[in-house]
């Protein structure tokens, strides 16, 4: 019987007294035992604090994400491991593909998020600064920081590792520690899962820890540097929620929990189009994958009064391809649920829908398995004829495979009953019609964490609509527990602390290692396109000459380029306009100009100009005004071994000093 340890302050602690036996989801058979109720949780709280965080602190986002992708590289190479586990909780290898190799790549999105949307340093800034005061010499912005405590990762049992790996990525990414509590019934894998990670000796002391079993006491450990985040039932997450400690100290509480999502086949969307086809094929997938174990499945099938009966008879024909088998057979296409426990859970919440509804395919009684003792269901679907009136439908998650056609009238209708779920995190909806899909969105995207839309234009690259991706928020409203997780740089966020900070350009500009105007500038070294990456600083500024821009330039540029618009070339027609005093120059001339004015022409450290951003145009340059350039190294981010991005400053300014243009310049710089 394998003994599934815990991670504790550095050891690995067997199970002890309060131990919990697991069983297979496929054999019924004791297979682990975990859990151990000496397990010294205020000693782990202490070790993340002490250990973890300082370390995870005292690396860049960069390092951070560079950390990340090596771990997530060494777990795909590892996979088999974690594969060869997972049979035993009930899942197919289709199901490791999401659960496994779901985790490991939302961990290499994080790792490459991190690297291109945040800074080679330790403080995130968010958003650009404000001007606050008249002058220019008092200015706020936002920056966000780690958290100094603990994230405590409480996971449902449907994912051992995608559940654990969706959370921890960002929150190492962003510089705290985590302490991992799988649920009991699986922990076997995300053990197996977190041994990979300690053995790779990727992660430095105290970053994760994990705990199978109970967690003690550790929420009455809790400050407000420490976060917990919970995915699982409503009852559970109402427990915790009500903990006076979370409570009495504000400590960052997330939950992810119950949704009976739902999907919507638009009114254009008759049988015979392609979207009547993939939306039977989601319906048909979304109830069978994982065994329907998934919390984002759909739960409600949303059909317009005409099509019930076409979509019944063709759902109903994928079903009953649908092989439910031992996992591990090739041939299976539906496993087991992943215990006994959960079995019944189902049959129970079935039951409940089925006094709303008649069963229309899938009987639990007379299904091959019924006798077998590994927790096998066959696919249940129901039809309600009235969603109206219903009591259970739009209430009860059976979180297996199990879910519920019913008619809806109109697009009102349908918003109405999507709706009824009382906040879900995720709809689809299945349309070619643009205004179906902007009149549901008005109407229910408040209910909704994602709205998935789907149809014969998108359904080849179309990524599922249960799959949560990590570049997407997963959370919803009310029902799902009002929280958010993924999301891109989002998800980092919830475990810093955004700060608004108030000074002068040259403090803000030192807290975010980013120069400001008004901040000191540095114009006495050599050219900064003859020093490398390195040798540039912040703040480093080149003062060009000026240039007198002329009639001749304007008509040039007008007929080389093809521009002639008529604020360039007619003086009357330019001076109709309210935005022009006669004829002017063109902005890309003016770019023109100011690129002539500072570049250093020799090949040199600068590789090549990648873009520009922000750029605006303030005030009108006619004939016989002068230009000049001011350039200021604003941002340094390394990009690769050979090279890093340098953001400029750029401000054309006339003779009067006053700014005509302005924009940030990108350019490839060697090392
Ligand atoms: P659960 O029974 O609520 O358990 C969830 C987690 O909470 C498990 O790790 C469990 O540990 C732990 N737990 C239970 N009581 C606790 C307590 N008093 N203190 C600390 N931890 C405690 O839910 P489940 O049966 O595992 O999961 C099924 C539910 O999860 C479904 O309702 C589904 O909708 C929901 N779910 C939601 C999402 C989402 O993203 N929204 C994703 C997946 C699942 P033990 O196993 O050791 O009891």
């Amino acid at each position: 019987m394998r003994q599934v340890h815990s991670f504790a302050a550095g050891q690995w602690i067997a199970p002890g007294s309060g131990a919990r036996n697991i069983a297979s989801a496929i054999t019924g058979e004791v297979i682990a035992q975990a859990g151990n109720d000496a397990l010294d949780v205020q000693s782990m709280h202490g070790y993340a604090r002490e250990l973890g965080g300082p370390a995870l602190r005292a690396m860049t986002f960069h390092e951070r994400a560079r950390m990340l992708k090596a771990l997530a590289l060494h777990l795909r190479e590892h996979r088999r491991i974690l594969y060869d586990l997972s049979f035993d909780t009930g899942a197919t290898q289709a199901d490791h593909l999401i659960d496994v190799d779901g985790g490991i790549g939302t961990m290499l999105v994080f790792a490459s998020k991190g690297r291109r949307e945040m800074p080679d340093a330790r403080i995130y800034l968010d958003g650009p600064p404000e001007q606050l005061g008249r002058h220019g010499q008092f200015h706020g912005r936002h920056i966000a920081t780690p958290l100094q405590g603990v994230a405590l990762h409480i996971n449902a049992f449907n994912f051992p590792v995608w559940g654990m790996l969706e959370k921890v990525a960002p929150t190492l990414l962003a510089g705290m520690p985590a302490i991992v509590k799988p649920a009991t019934a699986t922990c076997y894998v995300t053990e197996a899962c977190v041994r990979l990670i300690q053995d790779s000796g990727l992660l430095p002391k105290g970053a994760l820890q994990l705990i199978c079993g109970g967690i003690g006491g550790l929420l009455d450990h809790l400050d407000c540097q420490d976060v917990v985040t919970f995915t699982g039932s409503a009852d559970t997450a109402r427990k915790l929620r009500g903990n006076a400690n979370l409570r009495d100290n504000a400590v960052r509480f997330t939950a992810e929990q119950d949704s009976l999502n739902a999907s919507v086949l638009g009114p254009d969307a008759v049988p015979g189009t392609p979207e009547f086809d993939v939306f039977v094929k989601e319906v048909q997938r979304e109830m069978t994958a994982k065994a329907g174990q998934k919390c984002t499945a759909i739960r409600r099938i949303m059909v317009p009064d005409d099509h019930v009966e076409a979509v019944t008879k063709a759902v109903t024909a994928r079903l009953a391809k649908v092989v439910v088998g031992d996992p591990r057979a090739e041939s299976t296409t539906m496993g087991a649920l992943s215990s006994q426990a959960q079995k019944n859970d189902v049959l129970a919440h079935a039951d409940l829908i089925g006094q709303d509804a008649e069963r229309v395919f899938g009987d639990p009684d007379t299904f091959s398995m019924a006798q077998d003792k590994g927790a096998y269901l066959p696919p249940m679907l129901f039809h309600c004829a009235d969603p109206d009136t219903a009591q259970h439908v739009h209430t009860v998650e059976a979180f297996g495979p199990v879910a519920t056609i019913m008619p809806y009238r109109d697009i009102d209708h349908a918003a109405h009953l999507l709706n009824k779920g009382k906040g879900s995190l995720v709809a689809s909806v299945i349309t070619r019609d643009p205004e179906v899909a902007h009149e549901i969105t008005l109407a229910s995207a408040a209910f909704h964490g994602r709205l998935y839309f789907n149809n014969r234009d998108s359904m080849s690259e179309a990524t599922g609509h249960g799959a949560p991706l990590p570049h997407m928020v997963h959370g919803g409203p009310g029902r799902a527990g009002g929280g958010e997780e993924l999301g891109g740089i989002r998800a980092v966020m919830h475990y810093m602390q955004r700060t608004a900070i108030q000074g002068s350009p040259e403090l803000l500009s030192a807290i975010g290692k980013q120069w400001i105007p008004g901040a000191p500038e540095t114009t006495d070294k050599s050219h900064p396109f003859t020093r490398t990456f390195h040798d540039i600083a912040l703040g480093d500024t080149l003062h060009s000459d000026a240039r007198t821009v002329t009639m001749d330039d304007i008509e040039t540029f007008a007929h080389f380029t093809g521009d002639t618009f008529y604020a360039h070339m007619d003086e009357d027609a330019a001076k109709a306009n309210p935005f022009f005093p006669g004829r002017v120059a063109h902005g890309y001339l003016l770019l023109s100009f100011a690129a002539g004015l500072f570049v250093q022409p020799d090949p040199g450290p600068v590789l090549a100009n990648t873009g520009l951003d922000h750029l605006r145009f303030m005030k009108p340059v006619q004939a016989g005004d002068s230009i000049k350039v001011r350039l200021t190294v604003k941002a340094k981010t390394p990009r690769n071994e050979d090279y890093g991005e340098v953001r400029w400053h750029v401000t054309l300014t006339n003779q009067d000093d006053e700014a005509v243009a302005e924009y940030e310049l990108l350019t490839m710089n060697a090392y």
